[in-house]
């Protein structure tokens, strides 16, 4: 036993002595009982009756519940796969199959013995593998509450590299099929998030909008722990949103007091190596010293807890295959420590589970404290801080964002047309593949980027194989929603101007469906070879179009994957939840050619710096660049007359291999730069300048591998920024973390705003944490946070914004600056289990190459929300594009072909988001709607809005109407989740108004999730007049 310092098992009634908690902040005497509609609400709706099934305390004891648990990663450094079946045990020996194999049993011979299970990905798996009678045995089970679900999303999602819309899809899958497997008793109480990797302030809002009655995680950082620790504020309220009403994004929320792990020496797994208890009459006896250092232990844990109860979670990584040595122990312990009650011990040890802990937390009627920030960076040390993540594995970041774009347009379409959508014309369609790919990829070691590099594929593999699914099911729906059998035709590599239909068609038809609820434009930009071409929109109207030549940086990244030369650009626009299909065709006028050949020639073959740039403008933008070096110089807003000198370039930190301060080096978690000044990549960019009516473009070639074009189309209110940058050369043996860095004269006081999962903004202060006196050991890690779609700066008057395409870290390391880290090429491991340093090969094994852009608004801070809110929600939901050769047979004889669609009767107000439409099951499907502000950040966008849901949409008729919680899993008016109260004193419940389908309001940043009972009105009919 390595810790016995703690207690003298000699003398153990010195140690187990237990002081119940002071009760002068307890304001028990003034409200001795809990609120009324909480306690019943408690007792009609916990399963098995709550009271009942969770295992006897002891009031003047202090109870120490034992947690059994296993933690399942779907996917790290074996497939989900592998991790299932335990194939690959030469990597790691894991078999979740064998988990769940060997404690069911366990718990089906003793009903004192309880076990939690997390991860649905998993238990979905095993559960369609078990014969009817395990089955009802399980059911059992959990209906009893010896097996508890907790959590319940499909998997653990990560909370630093994610996005709202894919978390709360990835936790309603996995916790509807718990709802359908074991009705309420399925139902999670508790969210548990043990491993990510600091904790994002959405999540919590979210959780709290998904029912749950608390939450508990493991890892914080290590001063915050301490700090903690000693104020016995390890367990708060967690106020998660600064817009909705409390207590509706309260989450009371707990860390655990060891990680996820048991207390040292008491983990009994096979793949431990700590003494069994031993009571027999044996050399090996132990029980005495056992005891005595478990009260030890339990005493000193104690101290840091409020009430008489504590937790230890007995498990950790895939424990439990041979489940009987951890219970045979823990059984022991039990026995023994529970014995020394007679000799006068105050210490009772229990069998339980989060909720049954949780449950006594309630009952135990205190204050608790309000936390408003949230829960990273993550240093588990000094120069540890796990901020590397924030960017690791950006290709797959951003494959994961686009995937959930593509699935929300697959789920829109299958809703709007209804059966033929899954079977049609091009096969079975089916929407599943991808939402569980998703799902699974949104696991902490997944998009994360923390994973084995033959894992990350395989999350890519999953991905792809949802898309091929999904397409046929769009082929379908738009076939029958058009009344056109087109060859409809996805391209997937138009990132790199491969296209194999638009580069060799004479004439197509590009289809551009918009998933948002309001009208959008879109440049749409293809690979061709013609010179000339003509398009016309759905009403037989030309639209301008222009040519351009596609540039070397494009070539350099496609190699032999294709060999377009031009690509063809012209403005589209889509209606509201529908498509406009636009014609393009190779026009023949000679002269015409000819021209536009010589013009094609003339900027194809641009000479190197030829071109000064002095700057691009469109009708709302300026920006000018330095003629010597060609780096951008200054924005100008024309339309508000702001001029801001902003200079941009890319960086490159050099990733720490360890130093006489800390052996840490960089890797797939962690960042450590070796210094905190970035070397730049290079002092100029040779540039040229691509100029025609609808596009004007400055490209900046910085080295071999880093470019970018700075972009402003006509009518556009920002500048992109579209940057590519690999293969990171690592022959100089320096791994590389890549930055663009934006510099202004703003006076911004050490203060910076990031957006958490993609909704709320939080503030950050550089060099400062809200809740303890910081101890800064990295001046650049520490201050990066998760920017998963915008990062800010601003002083009183004016803020310049930065939206991303996909998760990144990002900060403001000095006053006026901005930097997102968008790739990085490690050459160690960082020490966290990995055990691969992030190389990434890429396609051609010669080092991963990323492409992405960045959108940047300059306006007045009054203003500016209004814009990056709205541009945000159309590049996480940007139109989809379908091409087809045209020419495609009716669907039904004599069926109208339709050239534009759209599945609404009226557009949404810019400030609703319809974030979720999706079948459901055949007759009902599954919508959300969103308020897109905050509260108070947008004179016009943060008013609450009504709008007519009976009414919306045109291609089916609700007949019946059902509001739910977040996750759908539970009525609303049926949510009652436990009244903590915060030290602030109670916050007044809001009772929810009647629904009314005909006038649904929705507050700032509210989310209301319905079920409706619909009638196809007919796949072609009902559609809206345009
Ligand atoms: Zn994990």
């Amino acid at each position: 036993m390595s810790s016995n310092s703690m207690a003298d098992p000699r003398r153990p009634n010195k140690v187990l002595r237990y002081k119940p908690p002071s009760t002068e902040n307890n304001p028990t005497l003034e409200d001795p009982t809990p609120d009324y509609m909480n306690l019943l609400g408690m007792i009609f709706s916990m399963c098995g009756l709550m009271l009942k099934s969770c295992p006897a305390t002891k009031a003047d004891m202090l109870n120490v519940h034992l947690i059994p648990h296993t933690h399942n990663d779907v996917g790290w450094l074996k497939t989900v796969d592998q991790y299932f079946y335990g194939a690959r045990n030469d990597i790691q020996h894991a078999g979740v199959q064998y988990i769940l194999d060997s404690v069911i049993p366990q718990l089906l011979a003793d009903p004192t013995k309880r076990f939690i299970y997390v991860e649905v990905a998993f238990f979905y798996r095993w559960w369609q593998l078990q014969a009817e009678s395990m089955r009802q045995a399980v059911r059992q089970l959990v209906s009893e509450g010896r097996l508890e679900f907790i959590n319940g999303g499909w998997c653990m999602n990560d909370e630093a590299a994610t996005h709202y819309n894919a978390m709360i899809d990835q936790m309603t899958l996995g916790l509807r099929f718990l709802q359908e497997t074991f009705g309420e008793c399925g139902r999670p109480r508790a969210a548990w998030h043990i491993d990510p990797f600091g904790h994002s302030r959405e999540q919590a809002s979210l959780f709290a909008q998904m029912g749950f009655d608390g939450f508990f995680f493991g890892r914080l950082d290590y001063q915050d722990k301490a700090n903690r620790e000693q104020l016995r504020e390890m367990e708060q309220i967690w106020r998660a949103s600064a817009s909705l009403q409390p207590p509706s994004a309260d989450l009371f929320t707990g860390v655990l007091p060891n990680g996820y792990n048991p207390p040292l020496s008491l983990c009994w797994d096979q793949f431990c190596s700590d003494s069994p208890i031993v009571d027999d009459a044996s050399d090996e006896n132990n029980v005495n010293s056992l005891v005595g250092y478990f009260l030890g232990t339990a005493a000193a844990q104690a101290k840091h807890y409020r009430t008489n109860h504590i937790v230890m979670t007995m498990g950790s990584d895939f424990q439990y295959e041979n489940a009987n040595l951890w219970y045979k122990n823990m059984d022991k312990l039990i026995k023994h420590v529970n014995t020394q009650q007679l000799n006068g011990s105050q210490v009772h040890v229990l069998y339980s589970t989060p909720t049954c802990y949780l449950w006594e937390l309630f009952k135990a009627n205190l204050s608790w404290s309000l936390k408003y920030d949230d829960f990273f960076p993550y240093a588990d040390g000094p120069h540890h801080f796990w901020t590397g993540y924030f960017t690791s594995r950006p290709a797959f970041k951003r494959y994961e964002r686009l995937s959930n774009n593509f699935l929300q347009v697959c789920n829109q379409l299958e809703a709007l047309a209804g059966p033929v959508a899954r079977t049609g014309p091009y096969g079975e369609g089916d929407s599943t593949v991808l939402r569980r790919a998703m799902a699974v990829a949104q696991h902490h070691d997944a998009v994360s980027g923390t994973e084995k590099q033959h894992v990350a594929n395989d999350y890519a593999k999953r991905l792809a194989a949802g898309w091929d699914a999904c397409q046929v099911l769009v082929s379908n729906a738009l076939a029958s929603i058009s009344g056109n059998k087109e060859n409809f035709i996805y391209c997937n590599y138009l990132n790199i101007s491969v296209c194999p239909l638009t580069e060799s068609a004479s004439t197509f038809m590009v289809i551009l469906y918009n998933p948002l609820g309001r009208r959008v434009s879109w440049n749409v930009r293809l690979p061709v070879k013609g010179a000339a071409y003509s398009v016309t929109d759905p009403n037989g109207q030309t639209v301008p179009n222009e040519v351009v030549p596609v540039s070397n940086f494009t070539r350099a990244v496609r190699r032999d994957r294709g060999d377009a030369t031009h690509e063809l650009i012209f403005p589209a626009s889509a209606p509201p939840l529908g498509y406009s299909s636009y014609t393009v065709s190779k026009t023949a006028s000679r002269d015409l050619r000819s021209r536009l050949a010589k013009r094609i020639r003339e900027q194809a073959q641009p000479r190197v710096d030829a071109w000064s740039p002095r700057g691009i403008q469109n009708e709302h933008l300026r920006v000018l660049f330095d003629p010597v070096t060609g780096l951008l110089m200054e924005i100008q807003n024309l339309d508000k007359s702001i001029s801001l000198p902003v200079s941009q370039n890319f960086f490159w930190y050099n990733a720490s291999i360890g130093n006489d301060d800390s052996a840490q080096a960089s890797g797939a978690y962690i960042f450590r730069p070796n210094r905190s000044e970035p070397l730049r990549v290079a002092g100029r960019a040779h540039t040229y300048l691509v100029k025609n009516k609808l596009v004007q473009e400055v490209y900046q070639n910085f080295s071999s591998w880093c470019s970018q074009v700075v972009r402003l189309y006509a009518g556009q209110a920002y500048v992109e920024l579209e940057w590519t940058v690999g293969p990171i050369p690592i022959d100089d043996g320096l791994g590389k973390e890549i930055i663009s860095r934006f510099e202004t004269s703003l006076q911004t006081d050490g203060r910076f705003y990031t957006d958490s999962n993609g909704r709320e903004i939080l503030e950050r202060r550089r060099d400062y944490r809200a809740t303890w006196n910081l101890s800064q050991t990295e001046p650049v890690a520490g201050n990066y946070y998760p920017v998963n779609s915008r990062i800010y700066i601003k002083n009183k008057k004016f803020q310049l914004t930065v939206l991303t395409d996909r998760s990144q870290g990002g900060s403001s390391v000095a006053d006026g600056s901005v930097e997102l880290m968008v790739h990085r090429r490690l050459l160690y491991d960082d020490n966290r289990g990995v055990g691969e340093p992030l190389l990434e090969p890429g396609v051609y094994n010669d080092g991963l190459v990323v492409r992405g852009r960045h959108l940047v608004f300059l306006d007045t801070v009054e203003s500016s929300a209004y814009q990056h809110r709205l541009q945000a929600q159309q590049e996480f939901m940007a139109p989809q594009l379908v091409l087809a050769p045209g020419g495609g047979p009716s669907f039904h004889r004599g069926q109208r072909s339709l050239k534009q669609f759209s599945a609404l009767k009226q557009e949404l107000p810019p400030s609703v988001h319809l974030l979720t439409l999706a079948q459901w099951d055949p007759s009902s499907v599954l919508i959300r709607l969103e308020h897109q502000f905050e509260r108070g950040e947008s004179a016009n966008g943060s008013q609450p809005i009504t709008v007519d849901l009976l009414h919306l949409f045109s291609s089916f008729t609700i007949t019946s109407l059902q509001e739910m919680n977040l996750v759908a899993n539970q009525k609303r008016e049926a949510m009652k989740r436990l009244s903590w109260r915060p030290a602030t004193g109670a916050a007044r419940r809001q009772p929810y108004p009647p629904l009314d389908p005909l006038g649904v309001t929705l507050q700032p940043m509210e989310i209301r999730t319905f079920l409706a009972t619909i009638r196809y009105t007919g796949p072609s009919g009902g559609q809206a007049e345009l």
